[in-house]
């Protein structure tokens, strides 16, 4: 364990922040790190509570109290064994994930729990820094091929597992990079592309084959369907030429919002304008870039992907930045005794919402107003909740002005061609059906085809993501061989 009465003496220490007036400036990571010392007293916390319900909280299972205490004890190369033994990419999770662990931990019942998720962070950091990751060679070759549709946190994973068990493994990404949402809508500013590049980098060494702007679907291998893709490869292709396939590929349908106006310019879904940013970081000249330099932006939904947005809007220069969300302000602080060691609903405030933006809550959109075709406002009017039912409180309409509306009302469903594609059963929320639990975990009806991550379970996270990919690559694997050493 860490120190027997750390818990008692030391006390939380958050990571650093930039200040919210000069990291607006850019799109560069803001978060600052724990020091080393730092990272030793905050392991030191953990309490080696007998059942640990944060390793149970982490849906990677990461075996935190262990890498607590070796990071107490500075043995942080044996730290970040322990750490990638169940977590393929910790530099992400380090980063952006939301810390179910954190709600979990045992001090957090009446303290403030361990910062795991900085010591997390701190540890593969100084993995990448002293050399200590590289790539891990299958010690023999099995001759078996799978194709990976998709290259997000769960087809990258499941990806790296399968090459590391001795398959031959080839990632299709309908997109010009690799990384899925990592790559495109998750801000650079939340974590930075060169964390991807240096995994797809090692993946490539351990034998994985990437092949970007190809789109899987059935259609004429001239038709340009996306932007970015410029190749397309049918299912019947695939299934012929691998002995195994993994559907990957997200969950991208949007949620929209119907109301009058919704075609006027300027009306625009999150996914249209994140990824477009993260294009012209990383060097893409988009002359049509939706910007919302010197603009009324309104952000409606509530959640991460809307807060990406007002941070984003930020750092383009907005003159003011408004965000909606349809349900009541949640209470500040959670009633540790009654939730613990579930995730509580409270009210987040997120750094992007540290660096300016007015929040509304409990608001609908009643119509996209505007003026020869362009919009320049918003109705919009109070709700209130009664039984579970949404109704409007009457004399609450108002009018906004907006030159910028973003909708971020997450995800319906996988875009179903794909999946119609290969003929896989859906569930009745539209995504790829199969189970997670018994023999067929991952199986989808269709003989060979298997689904993971988002497009499996719906919008979810990226540590679900890499958990998902990692049990599938279990299941293929297991199909493939009849047996498998790789961890579930
Ligand atoms: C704006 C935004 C911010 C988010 N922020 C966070 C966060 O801070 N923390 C967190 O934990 N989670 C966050 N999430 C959620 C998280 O990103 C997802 O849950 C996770 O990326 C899902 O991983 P995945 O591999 O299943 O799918 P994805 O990451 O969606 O990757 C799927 C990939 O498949 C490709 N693809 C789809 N169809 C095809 C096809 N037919 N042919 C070829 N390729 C195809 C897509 O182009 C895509 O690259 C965020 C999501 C969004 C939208
Ligand atoms: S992956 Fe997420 S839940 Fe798991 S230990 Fe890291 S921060 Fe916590």
């Amino acid at each position: 364990m860490g120190k027997a009465t750390g818990f008692l003496e030391l006390e939380r220490i958050e990571e650093g922040y930039e200040p919210a007036q000069s990291r607006v400036k850019h799109y560069k990571e803001f978060v600052i790190g724990l020091a080393e010392d730092q990272a030793n007293k905050q392991a030191a916390r953990c309490m080696d509570c007998g059942i640990p319900f944060c390793n149970n909280g982490c849906p990677v299972n990461n075996i935190i109290p262990d890498f607590n205490d070796l990071v107490y004890k500075n043995q942080w190369k044996a730290a970040l064994d322990t750490l990638h033994s169940t977590n393929n990419f910790p530099e992400f999770t380090g980063r952006i994930c939301p810390a179910p662990c954190e709600a979990a931990c045992t001090l957090n019942f009446n303290d403030d729990a361990v910062g795991i998720k900085s010591i997390e962070h701190a540890i593969i950091d100084r993995g990448w820094k002293e050399g200590w990751v590289g790539p891990q060679l299958p010690a023999h070759k099995t001759g078996k091929k799978v194709a990976v549709v998709g290259s997000g946190p769960a087809g990258l994973a499941a990806a790296q597992q399968l090459a590391r068990a001795g398959h031959e493994v080839t990632v299709f990404e309908k997109n010009d990079r690799i990384g899925g949402l990592l790559r495109y809508g998750i801000p650079d500013f939340k974590m930075e592309k060169t964390h991807i590049d240096r995994r797809v980098a090692q993946m490539q060494a351990e034998g994985v084959t990437f092949r970007t702007s190809v789109l899987v679907a059935s259609l004429p291998s001239d038709t340009k369907v996306t932007n970015w893709a410029k190749e397309t490869v049918s299912p019947e292709r695939l299934k012929k030429d691998f002995d195994a396939v993994l559907l990957a590929g997200g969950s991208e349908q949007p949620r929209d919002l119907p109301v009058p106006g919704r075609d006027l310019q300027g009306v625009h879904f999150a996914m249209e304008f994140l990824p477009q940013q993260n294009k012209v970081n990383a060097g893409d000249a988009l002359p049509q870039q939706i910007r919302a330099d010197g603009k009324h932006v309104i952000v409606i939904g509530g959640g991460d992907t809307g807060s990406d947005c007002v941070g984003t809007s930020n750092r383009h220069g907005a003159k003011s930045v408004t965000q909606f969300e349809l349900l009541p302000m949640p209470p500040e602080h959670e009633d540790k005794p009654m939730v613990w060691p579930y995730w509580p609903t409270k009210l987040r405030t997120s750094s992007s919402h540290e660096e300016g933006c007015t929040r509304e809550f409990a608001i609908a959109t009643k119509e996209f107003l505007g003026d020869k075709g362009r919009l320049t406002g918003l109705k919009s009017v109070h709700v209130e909740w009664r039984d579970g039912k949404m109704q409007e409180v009457p004399g609450t309409e108002k009018i906004l002005p907006a030159d910028l509306v973003l909708l971020a009302m997450g995800f319906v469903s996988p875009v179903g061609s794909v999946i119609e594609a290969f003929g896989v059963d859906k569930d009745n929320r539209g995504n790829a059906k199969s189970a997670t639990e018994g023999e067929k975990s991952y199986y989808t009806n269709v003989p060979k085809v298997f689904a993971a991550g988002d497009m499996r379970r719906g919008q979810s996270l990226v540590v679900w993501a890499i958990r998902e990919g990692r049990q599938a690559a279990r299941s293929v694997d297991a199909f493939l061989m009849g047996a498998s050493q790789l961890p579930r």
